[in-house]
């Protein structure tokens, strides 16, 4: 690096002329940062000499692991060859060919033509546009509307916020643009718990929530419905084993179009290689980037199924005015190609599911007996943990919500692990690669971090 500053005058700098995403830049000071300055397989290390447990993967992304060589000498091999061009005008090249074709293998049978674009963001816009042309080309150009869910995260862009359910994001911006609709989100310790009915029921009343809302609107006026097998930044939202069976009874019967968002699910995250695997779902569209790079250079999808595919190919479809300058950057696919080499070689989707995954759900489920733990959730290697006042009475909360994820996310941070707070739950989502040993160090980095945070509430007296 060019740059040589102490660690201080580093984050000064960054302080100075540097504005953070989802940041509350009123009270973010110069010291209240960490500069990242390597990392190394599960590893993190700072300006100021610590090492961390990344249990976050970069942001749900890092699935292989940090410093992988494969990817970077894959990428250092295509950038010499042909670093940059474009898929426009009736052009192509290799890595973005090699990538769809090794895509079509790990997707649904039904899902086989992919779309490209830089983040999961992005991907979301094409798929909104798409959804909307496509009914257009079938000849319902009344159906527009696209179903989501409260709490929903499909991105930061102008239709990723729109499509999310997020109410701080709708605040900003005069969010959600026309013709979308936010229905109740399965949550059962959040929300289902406290209305009185059974998980199972709770399960069931929240997926008819998607059929009362077709009802409502209109069937020939609704387009598709759009939701994350599992949300993530909503806060690894693991849904009653009844909300996708009753879902799917819904979409079977429904002329919409299904949209899985697998911008964190897809590669293995939840033991399968898609959320939608998991769940036996049948999408049309899934959204997809994070791990499919692993996070080494930015790249996003949309996996699309045979039938819109189809559509497209349309001779009467004309022309779909879309597209990025870095749609199938080819670099960023040579990436992905050496991610999902990774990935299929080292059977992380099959470790996630029977060794890994299982190791990791054990620590966890063991530090769901905690005091301060209300519930403990795991789906493959995609946890929660619920911070509750009152373990006696599981529906009580803290007041203020987001003041204690904040004290357990700070004392996590200085017990060496990187977890995230979602008001007032713990989040994880680790490389894939974890070792047996590494899912020890971070429980243990866990049970601490809910031992120091029960300390600190009982000296302010919040327990
Ligand atoms: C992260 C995320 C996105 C947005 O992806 P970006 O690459 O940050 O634009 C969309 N959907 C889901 C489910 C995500 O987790």
């Amino acid at each position: 690096m060019r740059i040589n500053l102490s660690s201080h005058d580093l984050k000064a700098a960054d302080h100075a002329h540097h504005l953070h995403p989802f940041t509350d830049h009123g009270t973010f000071g110069i010291d209240d940062r960490k500069v990242i300055s390597r990392a190394d397989g599960v590893w993190l290390w700072d300006t100021d000499g610590n090492r961390i447990l990344d249990g976050m993967a970069g942001l749900w992304c890092v699935n292989v692991g940090h410093g992988r060589s494969e990817i970077v000498e894959a990428v250092r091999a295509q950038m010499s060859e042909l670093s940059y061009y474009n898929t426009f005008f009736k052009t192509s090249h290799l890595p973005v060919i090699e990538l769809s074709k090794m895509l079509a293998e790990v997707t649904p049978a039904h899902m086989n033509m992919v779309f490209y674009g830089s983040s999961g963001s992005d991907s979301n816009d094409t798929v909104l546009r798409m959804v909307r042309s496509y009914w257009d080309i079938m000849g319902k150009p009344d159906k527009k509307v696209i179903i989501s869910r409260k709490n929903a995260y499909h991105g930061s862009t102008v239709a990723g916020a729109s499509l999310g359910g997020m109410g701080g994001m709708h605040g900003q911006g005069d969010l959600p643009i026309p013709g979308i609709h936010h229905i109740e989100q399965p949550y059962w310790f959040g929300e289902g718990m406290q209305s009185g009915m059974s998980e199972a029921d709770f399960g069931v009343w929240a997926a008819q929530e998607l059929d009362r809302a077709i009802e409502e609107l209109g069937e020939d006026k609704i387009a598709a419905f759009i939701a994350e097998p599992i949300q993530g930044a909503g806060g690894v939202i693991v849904p009653p084993d009844t909300y996708w069976p009753e879902v799917k009874k819904i979409l079977d019967k429904r002329d919409i179009l299904f949209i899985s968002d697998e911008v964190i699910c897809g590669f293995g995250r939840v033991g399968e290689w898609f959320g939608a695997d998991y769940y036996g779902t049948t999408p049309d569209f899934m959204p997809i980037a994070k791990g499919l790079t692993s996070g080494y250079l930015p790249l996003g999808g949309v996996v699309m199924s045979d039938r819109v595919a189809e559509a497209f190919h349309n001779s009467a479809a004309g022309e779909f005015y879309h597209g990025y300058t870095y749609s199938g950057h080819p670099a960023a696919c040579a990436a992905a190609i050496a991610n999902l080499e990774i990935v299929k070689k080292e059977k992380l989707v099959e470790r996630v599911r029977d060794d890994i995954g299982p190791v990791l759900q054990k620590f966890w489920h063991a530090l769901g007996e905690h005091e301060l733990v209300g519930e403990a959730r795991m789906a493959g290697l995609f946890g929660a943990l619920e911070l509750v006042p009152d373990k006696s009475d599981l529906a009580k909360r803290f007041a203020n919500v987001g003041r204690v994820g904040t004290i357990a996310r700070d004392h996590s941070f200085k017990n060496g692990l990187v977890m995230r707070a979602v008001r007032d739950s713990l989040i994880i989502s680790p490389p894939l690669t974890l070792s047996e040993e590494e899912a020890g160090l971070l429980a243990k980095a866990a049970r601490k971090t809910l031992d120091d945070t029960w300390q600190t509430l009982k000296s302010e007296g919040l327990v």
